[in-house]
């Protein structure tokens, strides 16, 4: 997949094909369709918020499930989500969203 990697604090990142290993336990795999880079993420490249390095940037888009790791009872493959800090959510039926992590 491409991602924007992070390799040093205040440098630019690279957009980078990256490998993903499968999903772990209580992990989902998600093939985001758009993803922002937000606040939180430049201060990950400022290094004020200490976070180990090469980093993946953008916690924060929509996209599609394909792969659920063991554990995981409540996302199942297929329909959009929204992805918050590596949390899925979803809108219930009275719009609220719910954290389903
Ligand atoms: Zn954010």
């Amino acid at each position: 997949m491409r991602a924007a990697v992070l390799h040093e604090h205040r440098r630019p990142f690279a957009i980078e094909e990256v490998d993903l290993a499968p999903p772990g336990q209580g992990e989902v795999e998600v093939r985001l369709h758009a993803s922002g880079v937000c606040r939180s993420d430049w201060s990950t490249v400022t290094g004020d918020t200490p976070s180990p390095l090469p980093a993946v940037l953008g916690h924060e888009g929509a996209g599609v499930v394909e792969r659920v790791g063991p554990g995981v009872g409540s996302v199942e493959p297929g329909p959009v989500r929204l992805v918050r800090a590596g949390v899925i959510l979803r809108q219930d039926r009275h719009d609220r969203e719910l954290d389903i992590s």
